[in-house]
């Protein structure tokens, strides 16, 4: 936890502690990490700030929280050089944040090389409070809808937005101004190329929880929050470590005779192959899949399916499907290979066509796999550790340490027979101190 006092604070010099846990989980998911700051100024008493990433089950795990003097561009960049030193300096791919010109700022002097983009959940929430008094407020947030959640392509998107501006006559919206400036860095069909890990909502109603929801409430004081916070640390901890076990013995139920599900049932964890499952159920939803051009070893598939329009009302909606056949490489339209982490249904549907067996291996991701924490662990040192430099002798050591942890804390048997170890480790290097003397 990381503090950056402001001049009516008198916490002394910034502290970092309890960081070893949140250390552990940003070791393997490292690659997107949300900087939750919704609970700061507007919901809680405290400024509270967190990073907040996916572990292999889909679930959020905390990857580090501290509390902020203020909002400025100089406070935001300071915690966030703070929480990168503690997590060894190693930023992340993809940075997502609330839309806020001082973070974004602090993002690209902190992160320069991760992609930044806002979190689309925040800006859905505001939608009532910024557009709520205008007339005809639920045809607009209709036509907003449609347009950030429809639009396969950009020039959809932008051809739905400007009809809504010119419908409603939303030309002077400041808000709505903001928002397409900023478009890039918000509607998913501009993020397409980034891989988000379920980490931005793509569908109306899809929430995402915030780590903290549930643990701390506006009238959560310091003191409170502390013991809160050591307590939603702890819970999801156990439900990570619970979903582990099961998953080692975990036989899944089939939901069709296809050989894509049997093929990621051996693979992927119970949550994601879940989600992946509605995908392959989904693939029978799809109809009339047929080529519609060739150029070279790419072909162009048009896959159909029908879908739920405003609730109940069946409609028919075209994915276009991109297919290498030499190195089976599949692109769809809609990206939930990026958006999501798996294969849509219209891609499988092809793949499928195509009388392609088995999910090429670079579409499964490996952060979504069972073993996914095990494989991370089998570490070698770089062949640039400098075993002069400390730093670099202490994050080879972290590192391999890091699978004692996991199995350790496994079983009670596990942790005695790991602390026992642990404790004869440090009196070996006690004696062979002594012993140089
Ligand atoms: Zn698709």
């Amino acid at each position: 936890m990381l503090v950056k006092p402001n001049r009516y604070q008198n916490r002394g010099s910034s502290c970092c502690r309890r960081l070893q846990r949140s250390r552990i989980a940003y070791n393997y998911f490292n690659d997107t990490v949300t900087i939750d700051t919704t609970c700061l100024a507007n919901k809680y008493e405290i400024p509270l700030i967190s990073f907040v990433g996916v572990n292999h089950h889909g679930h959020s795990v905390l990857l580090g929280c501290g509390f902020l003097g203020h909002e400025s561009v100089d406070y935001f960049g300071w915690i966030f050089k703070a929480w990168l030193k503690c997590m060894l300096g190693r930023p992340p791919h993809v940075v997502i944040t609330d839309q806020c010109k001082p973070l974004q700022m602090a993002v690209a002097q902190v992160f320069p090389h991760a992609r930044h983009c806002y979190s689309l959940q925040y800006i859905i929430e505001r939608v009532p409070e910024k557009l709520g008094g205008l007339q005809g407020y639920v045809a607009i947030r209709r036509q907003m809808y449609n347009a950030i959640y429809e639009s396969l392509k950009i020039v959809e998107f932008e051809s739905s937005w400007a009809d809504m501006i010119k419908c409603h006559g939303l030309g002077d919206n400041k808000w709505l101004q903001t928002l397409y400036k900023d478009r890039h860095l918000w509607v998913p069909v501009y993020l397409k190329d980034v891989s988000l890990i379920g980490l931005i909502s793509t569908k109306e109603n899809e929430g995402l929880t915030a780590f903290f929801d549930r643990y701390v409430h506006k009238h959560t004081s310091f003191k409170e929050f502390l013991d809160k916070y050591d307590l939603a640390l702890h819970r999801k901890h156990m439900k990570e470590a619970m979903a582990d076990l099961e998953n080692r013995k975990a036989s899944f139920e089939f939901k069709t005779r296809c050989n894509y599900e049997a093929q990621l049932s051996k693979v992927y964890t119970e949550e994601i192959f879940k989600k992946f499952q509605v995908e392959v159920e989904g693939m029978y939803s799809c109809f009339n899949t047929r080529q519609v051009n060739v150029n070279g070893s790419i072909i162009t598939y048009i896959v159909k399916e029908r879908v739920e329009v405003e609730g109940s009302e069946k409609g028919v909606k075209s994915f276009e499907v991109l297919y290498e056949t030499t190195k089976l490489d599949i692109r769809c339209i809609c990206s939930l290979l990026n958006y999501k982490g798996y294969l849509c249904r219209h891609a499988l549907n092809v793949l499928n066509y195509n009388g392609v067996e088995e999910i090429p291996s670079r579409y499964i991701l490996r952060r979504w796999t069972r073993d996914f924490k095990h494989s991370c662990n089998q570490f070698h040192a770089p062949s640039n550790t400098d075993t002069y430099n400390p730093v670099h002798l202490y994050t080879h050591l972290f590192n391999s340490a890091l699978p004692v942890l996991e199995v350790g804390a496994q079983s009670q048997e596990h942790y005695m027979v790991a602390l026992k170890e642990l404790e004869e480790l440090l009196d070996k290097f006690d004696i062979e101190d002594s012993n140089s003397m």
